[in-house]
């Protein structure tokens, strides 16, 4: 290396941390899910253990004898607690909605959701479309030592061209604002919108390829889904919900190791407000949900109009085709990277990946299958470098549980803290 670049890569070293003395927590005690793996026997578990970070990455994990914990350091004692990595939801939208409201797009909602997500231990939202200028400022803000809300990853607009060439010209447009995926839907919504003609997707799909972006799509039909897998999309960004996958579709998603969000939630918020849902009166959601929003959904003729809606239905109908989809691919060593859909109104941000997971284990899957897809599984699968597990270098997102979600999903939710790049995130204003 030249003595001028070293001289000069040493001096922004320095500057960039001779402010502050380097920053470094232990956190102690806990035993630890790294989510390394599917832990169905304790393979990605240790007990009394000590994860330690500097300036928000992890710099060792291990046993209280393996780790030597500086003297300068912060400790955090978690004794009797569970430390799991920070969940990701790899299917958001980030920042469009408030209340029941859509067209709120700004900075600060962007914020004020990535807030959300981060004290429900959702500490990185892949946001698959609808994502403005102000979500690429912040994605690219996130990489720092300081951080305290949920990561984003953006995939800009979703792409509805309506000619091939118009195709070419919309993915150019994107790609030039530096996306972490292209977003398309394919979708004719139970025969009441027009599907995106072949040749159209086709063109998305080259062109995306040509600029290296990962294509994640949006389907509803198992011939759909295989279309685009021909046309080498990298992630189904949905279930499959009009038929039973065939032992075709399994193969064609594990010869490139295409991976899939469930997305059981987005179903059940067609329909579920017909009647009032049993999460109303659970605390976990309640705390952060205005009770304005939660009488409006109550309204009768609010609840009649689902209850009379044959959209409501066709989604009703699906869901245990998703479901049982999601058993099949899973059984059959398919990646799935829990992802909701969630940000969308009446998908509610933060409490939906809570409920995402449990109805992933009524679809059939352990906690430790679970637990995966939201962690290093769902990192694997978006191409998350240095997320999604307890390891060295990675940043050190991660969540502290009183109780232990390999023997129930739904302990996820008693969260005690949770820490981004190692900082406490705040509580609600
Ligand atoms: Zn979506």
């Amino acid at each position: 290396m030249p003595g001028k670049i070293l001289f000069s890569l040493l001096l922004s070293t320095l500057l960039a941390t001779a402010p502050v003395a380097a920053d470094t927590r232990a956190f102690v005690g806990a035993t630890i899910i790294d989510g390394t793996a599917i832990d169905e026997g304790g393979s990605t578990m240790t007990e009394d253990a000590v994860v330690l970070v500097r300036d928000g990455r992890i710099v060792a994990v291990g046993s209280r004898s393996e780790v030597e914990i500086p003297g300068d350091a912060e400790r955090i004692d978690l004794t009797g607690r569970y430390l799991i990595p920070g969940l990701i939801n790899a299917h958001a939208h980030v920042g469009d909605v408030r209340g029941l409201e859509s067209g709120h797009y700004s900075e600060d909602n962007v914020l004020r959701q990535l807030g959300l997500y981060a004290r429900y231990g959702i500490t990185t939202a892949v946001s698959l479309g609808g994502d403005e200028d102000e979500a690429f400022v912040i994605r690219d803000a996130q990489e720092r030592s300081d951080l305290d809300h949920a990561r984003i990853f953006v995939a800009g607009p979703v792409l509805n061209p309506g000619s091939p060439e118009a195709a070419r010209i919309a993915v150019d447009r994107v790609a030039d604002m530096n996306p972490d995926y292209i977003k398309i839907r394919v979708d004719d919504f139970l025969g009441r919108g027009q599907k995106m003609a072949p040749e159209v997707y086709e063109a998305i799909a080259v062109r995306s390829m040509e600029h290296d972006i990962p294509l994640a799509v949006h389907i509803f039909y198992l011939e759909d889904a295989r279309a685009l897998l021909e046309l080498n999309a990298d992630l189904i960004a949905h279930s499959i919900r009009d038929q039973h996958v065939d032992q075709a579709l399994i193969d064609q998603m594990l010869a490139r190791d295409v991976c899939f969000n469930p997305t059981l939630t987005r179903e059940l918020s067609t329909f579920v407000y017909a009647e009032e849902p049993d999460f109303f009166s659970d605390p976990f959601f309640r705390r952060e949900v205005d009770d304005a929003v939660i009488e409006t959904l109550l309204e009768p003729d609010r609840q009649r109009a689902m209850q009379e809606s044959p959209m409501a239905e066709g989604f009703r109908a699906a869901l245990p085709i998703a479901r049982a989809n999601l058993k099949l691919l899973s059984d059959a060593g398919v990646g799935v990277a829990m992802g909701t859909d969630s940000g969308v109104a009446g998908r509610f941000q933060g409490y939906f990946e809570h409920l995402e997971m449990e109805m992933m284990a009524e679809a059939g899957l352990t906690p430790a299958e679970i637990l995966y897809s939201a962690t290093g599984g769902a990192a694997r699968c978006m191409g998350l470098e240095d997320l999604g597990t307890l390891e060295a270098g990675h940043w050190a997102d991660m969540v502290i549980l009183r109780e232990n979600p390999l023997d129930d999903i739904r302990n996820t939710r008693s969260i005690e803290q949770v820490r981004i790049a190692g900082n406490r995130v705040p509580d609600a204003d």
